[in-house]
């Protein structure tokens, strides 16, 4: 009978192998793929944004859905101590604008190397090309069933991530493998996801990115997210950093309230000139409009708008486009101070959990101690990573959240075998 065995060599089960093995537990890590941690060669599209150079305050603040939960992992290894980790295994880092943390050669196959080499020094042994297909709890140990036949450990890490890029492994086996074991696992949910809109003029403006503008997300009415910064349209909604980050908000709020798109109603409202009051802005329409008078209106707005945008913000406003500029009326130039204050997109729903960058939902916490990350129910397994019902916004904050529970894990399990 073997003392430990990890299912998954992701962020989370490589921590969890290499802490278990450390502190001095016989560890076998099972790996489904030819090659351990191949999520992380996708991470910060290939270069691997590890983890987020802050404190762990500001780490909880990004976590969306369960951050209490976080606060004991999160304690063991703070972003500092993975930065560390990561660069005494051979990779240096580098910390860039908010605090996001990349290995200095931005090649994300770097921190697989690093982990592994964490992994191979502890003396944790590696099975790839091992899917595991389930874990069954016996009598004071498990056993746990691979294609290859059935291995029996005294103790069970589950560590196969969550459902989205299905590609690189994460296929969804730890929520099952849960709910076998009658554990309540919350419905998955795509996050940090792009928003799907019915809308024609998404199409026409795909590919128009849009910088400095703030984006607030209200359903039923509702504020959920309002953030500053950069979005862009593309052929089926909208995407970019503000809107990934409000996809996450719109998940827990849906869920919260019970509620589904699009009957719950979700609009994005854009505000194209964050910078100027409705006061200046409306100096500045007067100016412009009076700069081109004997142009047609849809002609007058080239210092204002990027040239595909115009002729959508001329039809929101819904005034004559050949009317003279000259010749628009202060209720005219409302509508359009309105529109530009207030560019709406109505939301239909989101793109497919396939496309996620993390999935929401996932193995309920409640079935889980903080601290250790053993399952209450059975004594001996042990759950981390996106599995978990635990899902942070972009910057490192998802990585590190996996990181952090592994290495939780990997102690929690040698803890319970060496007791
Ligand atoms: C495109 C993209 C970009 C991202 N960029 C970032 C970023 O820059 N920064 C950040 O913090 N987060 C990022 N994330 C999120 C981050 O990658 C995940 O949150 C993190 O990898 C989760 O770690 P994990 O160990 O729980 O799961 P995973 O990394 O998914 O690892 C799970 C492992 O388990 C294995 N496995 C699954 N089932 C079985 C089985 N039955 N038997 C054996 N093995 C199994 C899988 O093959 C896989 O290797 C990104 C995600 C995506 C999709």
């Amino acid at each position: 009978m073997k003392e430990l065995i990890v299912i998954g060599a992701g962020a989370a089960g490589m921590m969890a192998a290499a802490a278990a093995s450390a502190a001095g537990v016989d560890t076998t890590l099972l790996e489904k793929n030819a090659k351990v941690g191949r999520k992380i060669g996708i991470t910060g599209k290939g270069r691997c944004n590890l983890t987020n150079n802050c404190d762990s305050k500001t780490y909880i603040e990004n976590v969306v859905t369960n951050p209490r939960f976080m606060y004991s992992a999160i304690r063991g290894l703070s972003p500092q101590d993975m930065m560390a980790l990561v660069e005494a295994e051979g990779t240096p880092v580098k910390t860039e604008r908010g605090g996001r943390v990349f290995p200095v050669s931005d090649r994300a196959f770097d921190v697989i190397d690093a982990l592994l080499r964490h992994v191979k020094r502890s003396g944790a042994k590696i099975l790839c090309d091992t899917p595991v297909k389930e874990v069954l709890a016996k009598n004071g140990y498990f056993e746990v069933v691979t294609e290859q036949g059935g291995l029996e450990a005294r103790a069970v890490i589950i560590a196969t991530g969550g459902l989205s890029y299905p590609t690189t492994g994460s296929t969804g086996d730890g929520h099952r493998m849960a709910k076998a074991l009658e554990l309540s696992v919350i419905e998955p949910r795509p996050a940090l996801i792009p928003l799907t809109s019915g809308e024609k003029f998404c199409r026409d403006l795909m590919g128009l990115s849009l910088k400095n503008v703030r984006a607030t997300l209200t359903v039923s009415g509702e504020e959920v997210y309002s953030d500053f910064g950069e979005m862009l349209f593309t052929h089926f909604g909208v995407s970019g950093p503000i809107v990934l980050s409000a996809s996450s908000y719109l998940q827990s709020w849906l869920r919260r309230k019970k509620k589904s798109l699009p009957d719950a109603g979700a609009v994005l409202h854009i505000d194209l000139k964050a910078s100027l009051s409705e006061e200046v802005l409306d100096q500045r329409l007067l100016r412009d409009l009076a700069k081109y008078s004997s142009r047609d209106f849809q002609n007058a707005l080239a210092d204002l708008l990027p040239r595909r945008l115009i002729p959508v913000v001329v039809k929101k406003t819904g005034v004559n486009p050949f009317k003279k500029a000259g010749e628009i009326s202060r209720e005219e130039r409302r509508a359009l101070l309105q529109t530009l204050k207030d560019f709406q997109v109505p939301i239909s729903g989101t793109r497919p959990l396939e496309e996620a960058i993390i999935t929401a939902g996932g193995v309920d916490v409640k079935e889980i101690v903080p601290g250790t990350m053993m399952v209450k129910k059975y004594p001996g397994l042990f759950m981390a990573g996106e599995l978990l019902d635990v899902d942070a916004l972009t910057g490192g904050f998802n990585l590190q959240s996996a990181f952090a529970m592994g290495k939780a894990a990997g102690e929690g399990a040698a803890a319970y075998l060496q007791n």
